[in-house]
């Protein structure tokens, strides 16, 4: 056991997270699935990585500076992850989500010192779509918007840290990563690390029915569009931070899935972890069953379960 280094601040240990072997859920399967613990970082979730490397970056290019004002329009992760970071480095920051979006984080934000502007539902065509929210505060108030489904710095920070570690931590060997998109950033940067070292393996795309992602992925136009469960994932266009053109195919996780593993993982495995996590295992139980594959298969676990203790599909367990 590797006992981490003392550090100067929390933020230096968002990354290098666990990955583990999902055991119980795996014994029936011909090859073995493994998971990435993102929901350990220090915000909860895979979106601290992408809070850090765009606070970094825009650091870096002299853009903001600490007691400036940051932005962001976010279904809640990236704002816990953008939260936890102007604390631990004194900006003020402030955060547009859908109204729709679990209490739980709402209160997890404004906890953390985060100002909260609550949007009304609307697609992005909408001007109430809370991105529009974000960049109209941004451009009215010289706030500095962190664009979490533009900036490159999110699925940058994929590459170089999410994609490397995966390949340590599985020693170079696993046949396919599996995973959901939100802005892509995820899928993208790892995609882009792990194709670069074993161009065979292969990048599928876990999306909920009723996101279009799915089909811009298969056919270059959207699935149909409808409700589903899973928080912070599934788009009906594609963000720029989401290269299709890297993923090799798409699965569509139906909600009763998705629960039902979300639900496994808690039970048989001890992950305490959210709803997109269900979706992305499902995929992952789905292309292990399919019999195309000789080699593991890797997946994430975004965030943790604690999030959504007041969603309406937990009520059921
Ligand atoms: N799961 C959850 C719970 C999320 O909040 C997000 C980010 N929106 C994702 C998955 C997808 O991550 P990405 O934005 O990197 O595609």
């Amino acid at each position: 056991m590797t006992t981490p280094a003392r550090t100067k601040s929390i933020l230096d240990n968002i990354g290098n997270t666990p990955l583990v072997e999902l055991t119980s859920i795996s014994q029936d399967l011909p090859v073995p699935i493994y998971a990435k613990c993102e929901h350990m970082n220090p915000g909860g979730s895979i979106k601290d990585r992408t809070a850090i490397s765009i606070i970094d970056d825009a650091e870096a290019r002299g853009v903001i500076k600490p007691g400036d004002t940051l932005v962001e329009g976010t279904a809640g992760n990236t704002g816990m992850g953008l939260a936890l970071v102007a604390a631990a480095r004194g900006y003020r920051f402030v955060c547009v989500m859908p109204e729709t979006m679990s209490a739980d984080k709402r209160q997890a934000l404004a906890t953390l010192g985060a100002e909260i502007v609550l949007s009304k539902p609307g697609p992005l065509s909408s001007p109430n779509n809370f991105r529009n929210v974000a960049q109209r505060l941004a451009d009215e108030n010289g706030w500095f918007l962190t664009a979490q489904f533009q900036n490159q710095a999110n699925p940058r920070v994929h590459e170089l840290t999410t994609g490397p570690e995966i390949l340590t931590q599985m020693d170079n060997n696993l046949a396919a990563f599996v995973c959901a998109a939100g802005t892509g950033g995820t899928i993208t940067g790892v995609a882009r690390s792990l194709k670069a070292k074993l161009p065979d393996v292969k990048v599928i795309l876990a999306d909920p029915v009723g996101s279009g992602l799915a089909g811009w992925v298969r056919d270059g136009a959207p699935t149909p569009n409808g409700p589903y469960s899973a928080e912070g994932i599934g788009s009906s266009t594609v963000p720029d931070t989401l290269d299709i053109s890297i993923i090799d195919d798409a699965l569509q996780i139906p909600d009763e899935e998705a629960i039902a593993v979300t639900k496994r993982l808690v039970r048989e495995e001890g992950l305490v972890v959210g709803g997109s996590s269900g979706v992305n295992v499902a995929a992952a139980i789905r292309l292990a069953k399919s019999g195309d594959f000789d080699g593991p298969i890797v997946t994430v676990l975004p965030d943790s379960l604690d999030r959504y203790y007041s969603a309406e599909w937990l009520k059921s367990w």
